[in-house]
């Protein structure tokens, strides 16, 4: 598939097959970072989202028969194709979303963990088996994939995110149903191609796109044994409610509002450097970007925020096609208008702008949706700019005078995703990894983002449902367990009826 190709209108991936949206209903998709549509994106109408489930469902027994070795064969593919392709790839990321080239090679290589995490799944399968739990009886647990799961998306991450939920979905058996978001829908028919080319058989990986039309069908139809959703936190709130009153298992992912603990005895050059990338890299559209910092002391707070002022004003924004480019527009003009309401709510609501990022200077002829880095200080936390998640390049720095203070404010936030914390203390950092009530913690590391063999996920509202994404708990989250009794006596055992409740 070229870029040239992707130019028109999209399609969905059904049965292995480019399939064109018939419901009559589109999206525009833009090249964010110069404002233009590049494609137009169907959007799925009930029956269509019926029908994809409907094939998928046939596809599934053949894909769950298949061996686990030869499942993972396909995985292998995969992920040869994802490292061959890569340019390529990077170039879609990059055209949809806005992104670095840098910061799509670094998504797709987190994305690629996921599918190493993936090729693991014989292992992950091994069941439990003990011998003569009672009366030569042998007890064993096998696990067995699911049927039709459904997986949803956002915009910010268009390769790792699907890749983090559905590769394992995969892996263990399962036919996977990918709900991208609409305005990054070219990223997710590209991984469709690599995944027949893989060898993949069709029905296994469906691409579906569309809006709350589509996911509602995904949330009520009775085929869908599961879904695995990552997105903001409303969102992500009414797919936990709508999926579990369908009775399925739901894992919904929400957002964050991380922040950075600086403490007097950091080393502020080094904590302003990870303060930079972890805030304002992908123009703050990451889940777990760092939203602002908590800075004890008075003294601690002038020093900091003075550093910050300087480097920040030499960070450069613009498009993927520049050199040296620092970060990227916002996704959409809609986006960019509502974290400028953010930032003139914050001033009248009395925080202080350091950096005014809301009229940055980039290319004269560019209508792109940019955003320079803004900076806001004498932030307090009944500020609505403290208390929501701002998905965009504006951040905050908030003075307190103790790290029991900034432990508190983080525990009363209603999110809870990642935070981290710098410091040379091993005394402070036990004290706060310890009371800290957030999901991904970091200590001198500037986002606490899971490898992909370790857990992720975050708590309060930052997460509603049970499992994480990456790491084993997915293998756990696309299964189900089944345990098995079995006995085989010869002629001469006891086998009279018993009418006592079995025990050993
Ligand atoms: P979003 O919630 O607007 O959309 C996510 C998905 O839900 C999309 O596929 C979209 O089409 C669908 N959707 C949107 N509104 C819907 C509705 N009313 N009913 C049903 N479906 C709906 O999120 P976004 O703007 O695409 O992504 C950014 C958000 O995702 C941020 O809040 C970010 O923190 C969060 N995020 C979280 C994680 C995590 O791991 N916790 C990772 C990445 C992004």
């Amino acid at each position: 598939m070229t870029v040239q190709q992707e130019m028109k209108t999209l399609t969905h991936f059904i049965k292995g097959e480019e399939v064109a949206g018939t419901s009559n209903r589109f999206s525009e998709v833009f090249n964010p970072s110069t404002g233009e549509v590049i494609a137009r994106v169907p959007l799925a109408s009930r029956d269509e989202v019926k029908h994809a489930i409907q094939l998928a469902k046939e596809a599934f027994p053949a894909w769950k028969k298949t061996s686990i070795g030869k499942r993972v064969e396909v995985l292998h593919r995969f992920r040869q194709l994802l490292v061959e392709r890569q340019e390529e790839l990077i170039n879609v990321i990059c055209q949809e979303s806005g992104k670095t080239k840098e910061d799509a090679k670094g998504e797709i290589v987190r994305g690629i963990e996921s599918v190493d995490m993936a090729i693991s799944a014989p292992q992950m399968l091994k069941g439990e088996y003990s011998v003569n739990v009672g009366g030569n009886i042998n007890a064993f647990s096998a696990k067995s994939p699911l049927g039709v799961v459904a997986t949803i998306a956002p915009f910010n991450f268009p390769v790792m995110v699907p890749l983090a939920i559905t590769s394992m979905a995969v892996a263990v058996g399962n036919a996977v149903i990918l709900k991208p978001s609409e305005r990054v829908p070219i990223s997710a028919l590209y991984l469709s191609q690599l995944w027949k080319e893989a060898g993949l058989p069709d029905g296994i990986w469906t691409v579906v796109n569309g809006d709350k039309e589509a996911v509602d069908e995904l949330l009520e139809n009775k085929e869908i044994q599961a879904i695995s959703f990552v997105g903001s936190t409303p969102v992500a709130e009414y797919i936990y409610q709508t999926g579990t009153k369908h009775n399925k298992r739901v894992a919904a992912f929400g957002g964050g509002k991380n922040f950075m603990i600086v403490m007097p005895d950091a080393n502020l050059e080094q904590t302003a450097n990870a303060f930079l990338g972890a805030a304002y890299g992908a123009a703050s559209q990451r889940c777990m970007a760092i939203s602002g910092a908590l800075v004890v002391g008075k003294d601690t707070e002038q020093r900091f925020t003075e550093i910050l002022k300087n480097k920040i004003s030499q960070l450069k924004v613009g498009p993927y096609t520049e050199q040296d480019v620092d970060f990227g527009p916002v996704i959409t003009k809609q986006s960019k208008e509502t974290i400028i309401r953010y930032i003139d709510g914050a001033v009248s609501e009395g925080a202080n702008l350091v950096i005014d990022g809301r009229h940055p200077k980039v290319c004269e002829s560019s209508n792109g949706f940019y955003l320079g880095p803004t900076l806001l200080n004498h932030v307090a936390p009944e500020m609505t700019i403290f208390k929501e998640e701002v998905f965009g390049p504006a951040r905050i720095v908030v003075g307190v005078d103790s790290l029991q203070e900034a432990i508190d404010l983080i525990n009363d936030h209603e999110l809870g995703n990642g935070v981290t914390m710098f410091t040379s203390s091993g005394a402070a950092a036990r004290k706060f990894q310890e009371e800290i009530e957030v999901g991904m913690v970091g200590v001198n590391v500037p986002i606490p983002i899971p490898v992909g063999y370790h857990n992720f996920g975050g708590w309060k509202r930052s997460k509603f449902g049970e499992g994480h994404m990456f790491g084993p708990d997915q293998a756990r989250f696309f299964t189900k367990a089944k345990t098995i009794s079995e006995r085989w006596p010869d002629e001469t055992e006891d086998t009279t009826s018993s009418f006592a409740f079995p025990s050993n």
